[in-house]
């Protein structure tokens, strides 16, 4: 398709100025709110993703930004994020457009991503490498972390920037430069941040963005022979693919995928707090979330009170439009996502589960692409609407016994992202965050996450950790420099 003129166009980002696709294509984003195309977007291919990479290559290879201290680079991170920071509302209005999210929540998570820089900015110049004690007489051993070069950022429609700058941070205080392929739903803040990046004062090529599809821009920049890396957030289909396609090719990968988090609530805990964490886990971000609590496991004695107190927290629950603050519950995403959440209700359905709350779409509601918030009891952790995940505003409900069966049933699923523990029992608390397998557990609590702590799976919910110290670690080389004091080398037939 080529661009329809009367609406606002989005080119891919490369080398420092919006750049057209190469075979002149554009493909239509929509509102989820009112169904309508708000904007067309350069679709991408292997040509477009050349020129980014290339782009990206030359910024690492020549300089400036290769030349700079790592000080240097962390002022300019800085100072871009000062830039986000007093343009939070104007990209959280584009990106809620795309996505559908409630803006109170993009506009905070703008200004959190400002943070994230910050926090990398901070950390660019404080990478210490190691003089090394070896047991070798006459040398002088130490480390160097070097960055890796060029780096794929591939992500998803439901946080598109938050998701990026768990990546782009990092990356860039480790000295790398990045080519971006947002998600083909939500294209446009990302387009939209990187000018902010050249407006900053980042030098050309740094910052690339090439928007698209991913068998057309994300495959091609996965395989591209100078992408030395990829930060990859997704499902875990896609999450396969690149990882195998990144195997070929010997790159290394950080995936963060799916999860179908077990929430446990036992009989000690504060049963209202809880409701509200259950609600949070589950319903915000209309479920759309790869941390959600989509699997909820009630100590059989508290069951029936639990599902009680959690109908009546839901019963004013207001769903509507997303740019209005007062709405709790937005549209699903996207249209595929939408008939993917309807399809799982009919299997938890057809699986014997029982349907306690919505289980219905909201035709009445915008372009009425919603889903009542839903709430499945009698569920058995073998049905796939307790193993599979839905990523839309489904829970589904499964009594224990006692903390044996409780992390039986919480680790019996492919994924191990998250989870979380409602108790007042400090013991209970240790034990179950000892033997439950996943990244991230809370306890009386639950969707915290911070740029300060490191968020990642076990399992099929992915390789590597994103945020916190270590996490910049993924961007960097390690290198060893054996430096020979000895005026003589050795036998040279002999290895020292
Ligand atoms: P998706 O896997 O369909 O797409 C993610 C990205 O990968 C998109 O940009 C897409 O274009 C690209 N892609 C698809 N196929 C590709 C290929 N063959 N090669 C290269 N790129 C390709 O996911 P989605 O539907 O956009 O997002 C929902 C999924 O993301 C859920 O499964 C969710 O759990 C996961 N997610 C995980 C986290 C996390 O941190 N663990 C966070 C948010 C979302």
């Amino acid at each position: 398709m080529t661009s329809d003129s009367a609406l606002p166009q989005y080119e891919h980002y490369i080398d420092g100025r919006p750049t057209p696709p190469a075979d002149g294509g554009y493909f239509p984003t929509d509102n989820p709110w009112d169904g309508k195309t708000w904007a067309m977007v350069a679709r991408g291919n292997a040509k477009d993703v050349d020129l980014a990479v290339m782009a990206a290559h030359r910024a690492f290879e020549v300089g400036p930004w290769s030349t700079m201290t790592p000080s240097e680079r962390g002022r300019l991170m800085w100072k871009a994020a000062d830039l986000i920071a007093s343009k939070a509302e104007r990209l959280a209005l584009i990106e809620q457009r795309d996505n559908g999210k409630l803006i109170t929540e993009v506009v905070a998570q703008v200004r959190y991503m400002a943070d994230y820089l910050k926090y990398y900015a901070g950390l660019a110049d404080k990478i210490q490498s190691a003089v090394i004690p070896t047991d070798k007489k006459g040398v002088f051993a130490y480390t160097r972390y070097e960055a890796k070069g060029v780096i794929a950022i591939i992500t998803p429609w439901n946080s598109p920037l938050t998701l990026t700058s768990w990546k782009l941070a990092p990356a860039l205080a480790a000295g790398c430069t990045v080519v971006v392929k947002p998600s083909e739903f939500t294209s446009a803040s990302m387009v939209e941040l990187a000018a902010i990046f050249t407006e900053a004062g980042f030098p050309p090529g740094v910052i690339n963005v090439v928007t698209g599809f991913g068998p057309e821009v994300g495959q091609p920049l996965v395989e591209h022979r100078k992408v030395e890396h990829i930060g990859f957030t997704g499902g875990s289909v896609a999450g396969k693919r690149i990882y195998e396609l990144a195997a070929s090719h010997f790159k290394t990968v950080t995936l963060e995928l799916g999860g179908k988090s077990p929430n446990i609530v036992f009989d000690d805990a504060d049963l209202d707090q809880a409701v509200k964490g259950v609600v949070s886990g589950i319903f915000a971000a209309t479920g759309q979330s790869c941390q959600a609590g989509s699997r909820l496991l009630l100590q059989r004695s508290i069951h029936d009170v639990f599902i009680e107190k959690l109908l009546a927290f839901m019963k004013d629950v207001r769903l509507g439009d997303p740019s209005d603050p007062q709405t709790q519950i937005g549209p699903v995403a996207t249209r595929p996502q939408f008939e993917k959440i309807l399809s799982y209700i009919e299997i938890a359905k057809a699986e014997g589960a029982e349907c306690v709350l919505g289980g219905r779409s909201r035709p009445d509601l915008g372009a009425g692409q919603f889903i009542e918030p839903t709430i499945f009891v009698k569920v058995r952790n073998e049905m796939r609407i307790a193993q599979e995940e839905v990523f839309g505003p489904v829970l589904a409900v499964i009594p224990f016994d006692d903390e044996e069966d409780a992390i039986r049933i919480g680790n019996d699923v492919a994924y191990g992202l998250a989870g979380a523990v409602w108790t007042r029992d400090l013991k209970r608390a240790m034990l179950m965050t000892d033997r439950l397998k996943a990244g991230t557990l809370w306890v009386n609590n639950y969707r915290a996450t911070s740029f300060t702590s490191p968020f990642g799976g076990y399992k099929e919910s992915g390789i590597g950790r994103e945020s916190g110290i270590d996490a910049i670690k993924e961007y960097l080389h390690t290198k060893c420099v054996w430096m020979s004091s000895d005026l003589e080398v050795p036998n040279p037939f002999i290895r020292r």
